[in-house]
């Protein structure tokens, strides 16, 4: 697929949609693609007020993406849609939908002057795009506290990957791989205090993974 060029916070970009109407290609058959951030569950959990693990039994699928255990979207059925697709063909969910079906059909990458962004060209195929700011596009998501915590955790998933590229014990790879969902993504963090606890954690997984 082909990607624009490099796009910041505050620049424009040809996405909008047309709040989507008809269509809804992007919530089916993508797969393990649909790949949410521990915010992202947390705030799950928190909005349709149950508990995490009853989620993941009903929400969410796990799927080892870039070499760890994330959940995303499970996608059902004929058709794969998307568990939070309703009968209508609307996300049922729209109002805290997951960072990465906000910014569909952006993308993200981190560079080392902070978050850019960048279109996928052709992925989204309604045909007449109008021009949106991102920062608009995206929403109340990148403020700048969830901004910092989407670079802390883009960058402990790197040292994740190199670290369990260097172990050769499959079991205690994938004990690795399970404490990280664990500690990540399965254990409840209180609310309104997401960012001080996903901080603590780092920690305590950084520590447990020999990082710096
Ligand atoms: S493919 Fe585009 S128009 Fe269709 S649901 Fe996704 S963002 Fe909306
Ligand atoms: S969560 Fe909503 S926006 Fe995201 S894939 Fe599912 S139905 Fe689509």
């Amino acid at each position: 697929m082909e990607v624009s060029r490099l796009l910041n916070i505050h620049d424009m970009a040809r996405i909008g949609c047309n709040d989507c109407k008809g269509c809804f290609s992007c919530c089916q058959g993508m797969g393990d693609s649909v790949v949410l951030t521990p915010y992202d569950v947390h705030v799950l959990s928190v909005k349709l007020q149950m508990p995490v693990d009853n989620l993941f039994q009903e929400w969410l699928s796990l799927s080892v993406v870039d070499g760890l255990i994330q959940p995303g979207m499970a996608m059902n059925g004929e058709g794969e849609k998307c568990h939070a697709l309703d009968s209508e063909g609307r996300c049922s969910i729209h109002a805290f939908r997951p960072s990465i079906c906000r910014l569909f059909p952006l993308g993200r990458q981190y560079t080392e002057d902070g978050i850019k962004y960048f279109v996928l060209e052709g992925a989204c195929p309604a045909p007449v795009k109008t021009k949106v700011k991102i920062s608009k596009w995206v929403e109340r998501l990148e403020f700048k506290e969830h901004e910092t915590f989407l670079v802390q955790w883009h960058e402990f998933k790197k040292l994740c990957m190199a670290k369990l590229a260097e172990i050769e014990d499959e079991n205690y790879h994938r004990q690795l791989m399970m404490y990280v969902l664990q500690l990540f993504f399965r254990k409840p963090y209180a609310e309104g205090n997401f960012y001080k606890e996903f901080l603590a954690r780092l920690e305590e997984a950084k520590e447990i993974l020999g990082g710096e």
